[in-house]
């Protein structure tokens, strides 16, 4: 952490977040099991993210949903669960998801779910068979049999929805509204604020998706406030929350609503200027903090409803006592 985040902690975040914070979207890998992305460290373990989740939570308590890398090539997922269980044993503050693949038997997820004691599933795009995988149908990567073994178990499934207009998109209406009625005891949350990088998406299309009570959303990584106040608006403050998405989280720059679409601006990105004209860009996840504290203020949030968003949604969701 540099000078400069501290400062915008201090100036920014340091009066407005709650005392407690429920991280609902963190990941965790180690490089014997998955291939970590590009710039990511090779080990992040509960001792990783508990060092840099410092820089964005300060001092306070540990508390979380971990999530195994989606690596498309390389990741394990009997491991990569494995890895996450183990990192979060002893700690009833923490739940864990398991990674899923389409081709994958939903009786032996289920098994290895059970047997490693976690709480949720963890999909990804980039299993799909549909190419670009950008553009893939959800079921082509979360297949409906593992949603039904989701509802008997009662899990989380923590979904990264792809196409250009997300929860604008047609399909992805369909399916999120098919699965979320027909299994209700199964508990859906789409990361990204519904992936509303662009929020116009989310202020189109989420009206379509109201009334579901097994349906939440995680802010992760979204820099833009309108995107988190659209779910506030239009589904309820009580379905949202907050997570910063580690280790995505730690690298500088910010996502940017633009056109019909986004973009992602990294600290290599020639955007930032040259001498005095230069702007420094701050970690993701202090840029995403400011963002879902400008959406707070914007919706009219009241403090207790600020803390369900940092902490009482995803206790009562994950079963988080005390
Ligand atoms: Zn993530």
């Amino acid at each position: 952490m540099s000078q400069l985040d501290r400062e915008f902690y201090d100036r920014e975040l340091r009066n407005f977040l709650p005392d407690r914070i429920f991280d609902a979207h963190a990941h965790l890998w180690h490089e014997d099991h998955v291939r970590p992305f590009d710039g990511w460290p090779k080990v992040g373990g509960l001792a990783e993210y508990s060092h840099d989740i410092h820089d964005l939570h300060g001092d306070r308590e540990i508390a979380g949903l971990f999530i195994p890398l989606p690596e498309v090539n390389s990741a394990d997922p009997v491991k990569a669960g494995e890895f996450v269980a183990e990192q979060i044993k002893g700690r009833p503050l923490c739940r864990g998801e398991y990674l899923i693949r389409p081709e994958d038997d939903p009786e032996q997820v289920r098994r290895q779910v059970r047997r490693l004691g976690l709480h949720g599933l963890k999909c990804y795009h980039v299993y799909s068979s549909h190419k670009p995988t950008w553009e893939a149908d959800i079921p082509s990567y979360l297949p409906e049999p593992i949603v039904r073994m989701a509802h008997e178990e009662g899990l989380v499934i923590t979904l990264h929805m792809v196409k250009r207009r997300a929860v604008a998109d047609e399909s992805n209406i369909h399916w999120i509204g098919h699965y979320c009625r027909t299994y209700p005891n199964m508990k859906l949350i789409l990361a990204h604020s519904a992936r509303g990088f662009q929020p116009a998406h989310n202020w189109e299309g989420l009206h379509r998706l109201k009334g579901l009570d097994n349906l939440y959303f995680d802010t992760s990584a979204n820099c833009e406030a309108a995107a988190h106040v659209a779910i506030m608006k239009i589904i309820g403050h009580d379905k949202l929350m907050y997570g910063a998405d580690w280790f995505v989280s730690h690298f500088r720059g910010r996502s940017l609503a633009a056109a019909d679409s986004f973009i992602w601006l990294y600290e290599q990105t020639p955007v930032w200027g040259e001498r005095h004209a230069r702007v420094d860009p701050a970690l993701v996840g202090l840029e995403h903090l400011r963002s879902l504290k400008w959406a707070c203020w914007s919706a009219g949030l009241s403090d207790s409803q600020v803390e369900d968003i940092f902490w009482n949604n995803a206790a009562k969701l994950l079963g988080i006592k005390g």
